[in-house]
């Protein structure tokens, strides 16, 4: 039985029997038949029913942001802006499924009778295996495209999210989905694992590098496709002739909204040394003003730790970095009151020798590095094994361009930062992952072409 537990207060939210490896079997051989259905089911029948899928969600919504923040502790605003954002995406899968997945003729040659065209043909049965830390959006970029292209998917939500998965499951059948080709999953890191064993055609994994390491791992001799996205240690350098308090501002909800439970948290800020000690003291004023408490509270910013066992991971990074040097600016330590709650801690005198700007922390805790020019910027910011996002807060495009085309990431922002658009492919490199969600690769992702050369005899 999965017992699901509420953060900010340690209560028992639901209790959800889990699924074995047998009721996994049964749910694959039944996801199989189905999506051959469904794969024939006529593109405009698909979308009518995501599309009702969509107005489902939308008058929901509340209630929704209620589930989602009793069983992670998001705080109740955040919960609504994800399942807002989350229509924004529904939006553009809909608008731009037909052309990415139309046959291309790529070549007509009268002469010879040759027609040469490409068509996307769905996956098949895939595994959606999905973090809890945006539940609507990293669960929704994958299965929605999925079911549009026709594909059956066994969805397994985080076992820190799972009255969200069987919500969103509840209303994509009530959508018209058949219950067949979207199964939730329920269970943990096992169930998860026996997951990845099923002959399935594509594992589409967002979580920790830790565990899509193993998933890739488990998948590879089978040649099972195989899409990660994975964690990051995203940085972000401001320059020196930035608006001190404006930068300060954006890039403290960059590194603490959501807790810093983000995969593109900001958690590592290089500011140029000739604004360091004015950034700081707007940093800091911004930190000591969130409103932390009760994540149903419309005014709480900060909520609790979703996973208590994380609080361990952050006191060490801590720990580490207090005994190489480093001074806390602000936080440091658990807050002593009911639920899995740490303060914003803002940490100075940082460098890479330390845990805290090498390893993801995935809390609410930033290091603050001063850097003395963009070369050195350019060094320290490339300076991971991770490469999913990387920021400049600059007036000058041209410098923020120069820079940000040297660095090793997936996503480069300019004056902004823990932004996704459903428009732009999101994507991973080095330990942040393997392929792309969002834009039209991000439909495309779930298709495998068919090269057709057709010769009139
Ligand atoms: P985890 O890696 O701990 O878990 C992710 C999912 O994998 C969960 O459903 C988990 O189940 C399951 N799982 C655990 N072990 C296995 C296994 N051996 N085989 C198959 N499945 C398994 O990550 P979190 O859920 O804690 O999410 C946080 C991480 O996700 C962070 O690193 C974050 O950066 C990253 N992330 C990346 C995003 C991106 O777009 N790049 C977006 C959002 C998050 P269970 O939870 O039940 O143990």
């Amino acid at each position: 039985m999965l017992t699901v537990v509420n953060p900010a207060t340690g209560a028992t939210v639901r209790e959800i029997p889990e699924d074995t490896p047998e009721t996994i079997s049964a749910a694959f051989a039944r996801a199989r038949a189905a999506q051959k259905v469904w794969a024939r089911t006529a593109l405009a029948d698909r979308k009518r029913r995501i599309a009702r899928f969509r107005e489902l969600v939308a008058a929901a919504k509340d209630d929704l942001a209620h589930t989602l923040t009793r069983e992670t502790g998001k705080p109740i605003a955040q919960a609504r802006n994800e399942i807002g954002g989350f229509d924004a995406r529904l939006d553009f899968f809909l608008t731009h499924i037909d052309a990415a997945i139309a046959d291309q003729v790529v070549l007509k040659d009268a002469a010879k009778k040759l027609e040469e065209r490409i068509a996307h043909e769905p996956l098949g049965v895939i595994a959606n295996i999905s973090a809890w830390n945006y539940p609507w959006f990293v669960g929704g970029n994958v299965f929605v495209p999925a079911l549009l292209t026709g594909n059956a998917v066994l969805y397994k939500p985080s076992e820190f999210a799972t009255c969200t998965g069987l919500a969103i499951a509840a209303l994509l059948r009530e959508a018209g989905v058949p219950e067949d080709v979207f199964i939730p999953v329920v269970g943990g890191g096992v169930v998860g694992a026996a997951l990845t064993e099923l002959p399935l055609n594509g594992v589409f994994f967002t979580g920790s590098y830790a565990t899509g390491a193993r998933i890739a791992t488990a998948v590879a001799a089978r040649m099972v496709k195989c899409q990660l996205e994975l964690g990051g240690k995203d940085p972000v350098y401001v320059c020196d002739d930035v608006d001190v308090a404006a930068a300060a501002a954006a890039t403290a909800d960059g590194a603490f909204y959501n807790a810093g439970q983000s995969c593109c948290a900001i958690e590592r800020l290089y500011v140029h040394q000739s604004i360091l000690p004015r950034f700081i003291d707007e940093f800091a004023k911004v930190v000591n003003a969130f409103a932390i408490g009760d994540p149903l509270d419309d005014a709480t910013y900060i909520g609790p730790i979703t996973r208590p066992a994380h609080i361990t991971v952050l006191e060490h990074q801590i720990a580490d970095a207090k005994a190489k040097g480093a001074r806390v600016l602000c936080g440091g330590a658990r807050i002593a009151r009911q639920g899995s709650y740490f303060a914003p801690t803002v940490l100075v005198d940082v460098d890479h020798t330390m845990a805290v700007m090498r390893d993801e922390t995935f809390g609410p805790i930033i290091g603050i590095m001063a850097v003395s020019d963009d070369s050195e910027a350019i060094r320290l910011m490339n300076d991971s094994t991770y490469g999913l996002t990387a920021g400049v807060y600059t007036r000058d495009g041209a410098r923020a361009r120069a820079i940000l085309a040297h660095v090793n990431s997936g996503t480069a922002y300019w004056n902004c930062c823990d932004r996704v658009s459903p428009r732009l492919p999101w994507t991973g490199r080095g330990w942040s992952g393997i392929g792309s969600t969002l834009s039209v690769a991000g439909i495309t992702a779930f298709t495998q072409p068919k090269a057709w050369h057709l010769v009139q005899s």
